[in-house]
C-alpha cells in the first residue's frame, strides 16, 4: 500500500478512472482494496477494475495467466470467478464510502477471439469490456521481450494497418464497450521506427471511425502514455479530437494503473478530453 502521504487528491472530485488492473493482472501489484482506497483519497466516484484476459484461441502465447492469492494460473473460469467476487465484494464495502466499484475486464483481442469474448461477457456478466489490442499476428508488440520480433516483421505502414484492422474486428464484433489505449504501437514503436510512427494512423483513421460509430463502440483516454514520457494519451490528441469531430463515444479516462498509486494518473489535465466523465453530469 503507498504511503497515504504521497497520495494527492485530484482537483477535480468526482471523476472515474475506467482502467485499472489489479494483482489478478500477471503484470500487476497491489489488491483491489488497495486501488480502492487510493481511489477514495484521489476523491473519484467511480473506480473500474479491468483485469488482463488473453486467451490466444491459436494457444501460441504464454503469458495467458492470471494470478490469484499471488500464484500465478492460468486465465479459466475458475480465476475469473474468484477475480469477480472480489469486485462485486469490493463494490459492497466502499460503495458505503462513497466510491462505486465496476466489474470491468480487457479482453486481450486475437483473431478468432469473438466466441471467447462473447462467452465471457454472459457468464459473468462484466459491467464494461475493454478490447486491448496488443499482439499483431499473435507477437506482443507491447512487451519489451517481443516487440522487436514484432515490429522487424513489417514496414511502418504494414504495422499500423494490421493493428488498426484488429481495432476494427474488435470494433465490428459488437462486444465491447471501448477500445483500449489506441494508437498504442507507439509505446516501443517509436523507438523502433521512429518519429513518423505518430503521423502513421492518418490514412486508417476514417475506417476506424465508421466502424466505432457503426457499432456503438467508444474509445478511451489512457492516460499511462504520460507515465512513459509521452506528451499526450493513448491515442494522441489529434485523434482523440478528430474522433470527437467524427461523432466518436469518447467514453472514459482510465489509467490504466498497474499499481495503486497510479490510480488517477493525470486526470487533472485528461478529463477536459473525456468530460463526460466528471461526476456531477454535464459539464454546462
Ligand atoms: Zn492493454
Ligand atoms: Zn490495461
Amino acid at each position: 500500500m503507498p504511503d497515504p502521504i504521497e497520495i494527492s487528491p485530484l482537483e477535480i472530485e468526482g471523476l472515474s478512472d475506467y482502467h485499472c488492473h489489479c494483482d489478478y493482472s500477471h503484470d500487476a501489484v497491489g489488491t483491489i482494496e488497495e486501488y480502492c482506497e487510493v481511489g477514495l483519497m484521489r476523491g473519484l466516484a467511480e473506480i473500474c477494475f479491468t483485469t488482463h484476459y488473453d486467451v490466444n484461441p491459436r494457444g501460441l502465447v504464454g503469458d495467458t495467466m492470471m494470478r490469484v492469492d499471488g500464484v500465478s494460473r492460468p486465465a479459466d473460469d475458475a480465476a475469473l470467478a474468484r477475480y469477480v467476487d472480489d469486485v462485486r465484494k469490493a463494490h459492497d464495502q466502499f460503495f458505503p464510502r462513497g466510491l462505486t466499484v465496476v466489474l470491468g475486464i480487457e479482453f486481450g483481442w486475437y483473431r478468432d477471439c469473438e466466441e471467447e469474448a462473447a462467452r465471457i461477457r454472459r457468464k459473468f456478466g462484466f459491467d464494461y469490456m475493454l478490447a486491448g489490442v496488443h499482439d499483431i499476428a499473435d507477437i506482443c508488440f507491447c512487451c519489451t521481450g517481443r516487440y522487436e520480433t514484432c515490429f522487424s516483421r513489417y514496414s511502418l505502414e504494414n504495422m499500423v494497418e494490421l493493428y488498426y484492422r484488429d481495432v476494427i474486428s474488435a470494433a465490428r464484433s459488437g462486444l465491447f464497450n471501448t477500445i483500449a489505449h489506441l494508437d498504442y504501437y507507439k509505446k516501443y514503436g517509436e523507438k523502433f521506427y521512429g518519429p513518423a510512427i505518430h503521423e502513421a494512423h492518418r490514412p486508417f483513421l476514417a475506417d476506424v471511425f465508421s466502424a466505432l460509430i457503426e457499432s456503438g463502440t467508444a474509445i478511451e483516454v489512457n492516460t499511462a502514455a504520460r507515465r512513459r514520457g509521452f506528451d499526450s494519451y493513448y491515442p494522441r490528441n489529434e485523434i482523440i479530437n478528430a474522433a470527437r469531430r467524427a461523432g466518436v463515444d469518447i467514453a472514459h479516462i482510465g489509467s490504466d494503473a498497474h499499481a495503486p498509486d497510479q490510480v488517477g494518473y493525470d486526470f487533472d489535465l485528461a478529463y477536459v478530453f473525456a468530460p463526460n466523465t466528471a461526476g456531477g453530469g454535464d459539464d454546462d
